[in-house]
């Protein structure tokens, strides 16, 4: 088998080494059964124990109560920027938007396609590089919506916005879920994409309140009501099994990994380490305000195009992939997921003193 490189890219990204060696054990037969992982039926007795496995870790990890659902859908966390408000807004609603990158933007796009849409804040005009803390809310707003994590520009909310009382807290958590502890009870909504902290593309988890999926339109195509997913517990249609259980196994591995507060404690270092690298190098610059920086992409530049490329040509070239800056950012962008491993920040950061040693 070839060698692992370290694989800095910003989804789908890096999974663990356990899971996938689980994972290959199981694809010729799952357990016992004689029948590999992906050829199981969605009804058999062998892949309901894996689907209850996963809900069951998903609840412990992020201590879910059981008045939330948690679902596995399709059509990406991109589908959820629809689906949201087309169950939840009417055309005399207004949900609100904290804009703050690329994806938020998207989300608010489609969510005029439904009902009114305020914006509560937005780093637009400095590049979204930093989470603005002046808000403003509407009247009554039907729900706020944030992105937790900008994985395009690099910055990510501390906590979860205050919002107003009586309103309901809609999360796209793409690229940040279960990267550090959550009260999950703050919100009615939270969606991720699994491809960045979960597992493979073709699932999106969506924990949800009951009373938000029970308020939703009864007016609408039945595989895009949250009711539909919510009453047949993921199976009204055949649900992407392989990534349900893949996302099984990464929750199992978060937990042997002392969850979410160790993980959060590892993320803080594995970050640290590049920004303070970055505070005191006098050739690479981070991109994103020091207090708005995320813990899960790490942007920066030279301020240099042409060197950013001879610096990711020299990276790729040493097994450090995956480095190349967003075409809306530029430079570099090094995506520090759960699974990313703490010697791989160690290898960046001494390239880059390498670099800058050579590039004085
Ligand atoms: C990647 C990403 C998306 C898009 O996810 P898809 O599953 O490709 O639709 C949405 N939001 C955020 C924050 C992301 O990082």
């Amino acid at each position: 088998m070839s060698q692992r490189i370290y694989n800095f890219s910003a989804g789908p990204a890096v999974l663990p080494v356990p899971v996938l060696d689980e994972a290959r054990e199981n694809l010729h037969s799952l357990g016992e059964t004689g029948i590999g992982i992906m050829e199981h039926s969605h009804r058999s007795k062998a892949f309901l124990a894996v689907y209850n496995e996963t809900v069951e870790r998903c609840r412990e990890l992020a201590g879910i109560p059981d008045d939330y659902h948690i679902l596995f859908l399709q059509g990406g966390a991109s589908s959820q920027f629809f689906m949201a408000p087309m169950n939840f807004l009417t055309p005399d609603q207004t949900a609100d938007f904290l804009v703050t990158g690329a994806w938020s933007k998207k989300a608010i796009a489609e969510a005029k396609r439904f009902g009114k849409t305020h914006i509560v804040c937005s780093s637009d005009d400095s590049n979204f590089n930093q989470i603005p803390t002046e808000r403003n809310y509407s009247e009554n707003p039907r729900y706020v919506h944030f992105t937790s994590n900008n994985t395009i520009f690099g910055t990510q909310f501390k906590t979860e916005p205050e919002i107003p009382a009586g309103a309901t807290l809609v999360c796209d958590a793409s690229s940040d879920i279960f990267s550090r502890p959550i009260d999950v009870t703050k919100y009615g909504m939270i969606y991720a994409g699994a491809q960045k902290n979960l597992g493979p593309s073709g699932v999106t988890l969506v924990i949800i309140h009951d009373d938000l999926v029970q308020s939703g339109s009864k007016d609408i195509p039945t595989m895009l009501q949250y009711r539909t997913h919510a009453e047949k517990e993921s199976a009204f249609n055949t649900p992407p099994t392989f990534g349900i259980y893949i996302m099984g196994l990464v929750l199992k591995w978060i937990q042997n990994s002392g969850g979410v507060v160790e993980l959060e404690k590892v993320n803080q270092q594995k970050a640290g380490k590049l920004y303070d690298y970055l505070d005191e190098s006098q050739l690479f610059q981070g991109t994103a305000e020091s207090d708005s920086r995320s813990l899960m992409n790490v942007t920066f530049v030279t301020g240099d195009a042409e060197l950013d490329a001879r610096f990711i040509e020299t990276a790729t070239a040493r097994g450090l992939d995956g480095l190349k800056g967003h075409r809306s950012v530029g430079g570099m962008r090094a995506s520090l997921y759960n699974a990313f491993p703490p010697e791989g920040v160690d290898a960046l950061i001494e390239l880059m003193r390498e670099f800058e040693e050579g590039h004085r």
